[in-house]
């Protein structure tokens, strides 16, 4: 590999653990985090927008290098989420201080997805000292751990501002690798509120948790049509679109009624069309079946499914721009699916040619002593090189 300007090295260590000290848990307000990396892209002349949630309390940024000479060549982004997973106990180092043991960096975010964060950051001076035939975007969202909750807003923005083309760069961990594919994932809750009674008297209340039983059986029934929907030559493993229920919560004794009981559920769809199906199919059955009994004995009954998260899948394209910008820098062709839901379908929609390619391994995300090894940094600042090479007036 060529060598990396130990400059640059250094600043990118730094930023990393700048922003790992950031307790930018999904959900919580990240504004500090986005304020810090706004401030280091306006320093070298970004200019930049915010997309905020509607409690203003969590934040997008979108940040953008201008060419200084348009010539029409596609822009690129490079995009990234700043929130984290919670922590678990059994940490060995505080989780919110980066530390170098060896050849390792550890904290929370280290691979996941901070480290991209850092590299894309620290290089942003580099970029702005060249002499750029294209527009550099950063991307930096909020809680995409948690179904994918900020990119969608700000994806409504983009489409609204017309940046709708060009080549997407999202640094999930991938070893540096490119991903092109990888299913939907779709997160719901549904609540069943009947009414409550003696135990002894099953027909004068409405049993929300019985109730919910029979709609997770119709799900559970609704796997073996999904298994028949599956595509021919499917790249996914398994082949079709699965589902499963995460828990089902309700009732307060066992002599009681239960009067309220809720579900959650979450499908990976290998395409939209078995997402749409599969909620068509349940909600009929909930709405045609369920709940006409329900409201025979109670008209108050109810059954309500709340969306938690619909992150849509990411398809292969076969030629697809950013797969071989990347290839044509790693000189790897390689294209790999994997299980782990992005961002990368929610770019993709709006028709930028979108890859999955950044520092670090999936294998320690998520987990207790989350780490990334110190060679991905230097991997992803030599891509970063590669990036700006190929982004610079002959
Ligand atoms: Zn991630």
């Amino acid at each position: 590999m060529a060598n990396i300007d130990n400059k640059l090295y250094e600043k990118s260590i730094k930023i990393l653990k700048d922003l790992i000290a950031f307790k930018t848990i999904s959900g919580e307000n990240n504004s500090s985090l986005i304020n810090y990396c706004e401030d280091i892209l306006k320093n070298h002349g970004a200019s930049s927008f915010k997309v905020f949630d509607e409690n203003k309390k969590r934040v997008n940024l979108f940040a953008t290098l201008k060419a200084k000479e348009p010539n029409g060549v596609e822009p690129i982004i490079l995009s990234g989420h700043t929130d984290v997973v919670p922590i678990s106990k059994g940490w060995s180092t505080d989780p919110f201080k980066a530390e170098i043991k060896g050849d390792k960096l550890y904290g929370r975010g280290s691979c996941d997805m901070k480290g991209f964060l850092a590299c894309s950051l620290a290089f942003a001076e580099v970029f702005s000292n060249s002499n750029l035939s294209r527009d550099i975007h950063f991307s930096l969202t909020f809680d995409e751990e948690t179904a994918c909750i900020g990119a969608p807003l700000l994806i409504k923005e983009l489409k609204k501002r017309n940046i709708t083309n060009g080549i997407c760069i999202v640094g999930e961990p991938t070893k540096m690798k490119i991903i092109d594919s990888h299913k939907g994932c779709y997160e719901y809750t549904t609540y069943f509120e009947g009414l409550a009674g003696h135990s002894s008297k099953p027909d004068e209340g409405v049993n929300a948790a019985e109730f919910a039983t029979r709609y997770v059986n119709k799900l559970i029934s609704l796997r073996k049509d999904l298994e028949n929907r599956q595509l021919k030559d499917s790249i996914f493993d398994p082949p079709y679109s699965t589902l499963s229920i995460g828990g089902i919560f309700g009732g307060i004794a066992h002599n009681v009624i239960a009067d309220k009981c809720h579900v959650n559920w979450e499908t990976r769809p290998i395409n939209k069309q078995d997402g749409l199906f599969l909620n068509e199919e349940i909600d009929k059955y909930a709405s045609e079946q369920l709940l006409p009994e329900m409201k025979k004995i109670y008209t108050h009954s109810s059954i309500k499914k709340e969306i938690i998260g619909e992150i849509i899948g990411f398809n292969r394209v076969n030629d697809s721009k950013a797969c071989e910008f990347v290839s044509s820098i790693t000189g790897d062709n390689e294209r790999e699916v994997v299980s782990f839901g992005t961002e990368a379908g929610l770019f993709q929609e709006i028709g930028i040619s979108t890859v999955v390619c950044g520092p670090g391994s999936i294998e320690q995300a998520h987990k207790i002593d989350e780490f990334i090894e110190l060679s991905e940094i230097k991997k992803c600042l030599f891509f970063l090189e590669g990036v700006k090479n190929k982004s610079i007036i002959n």
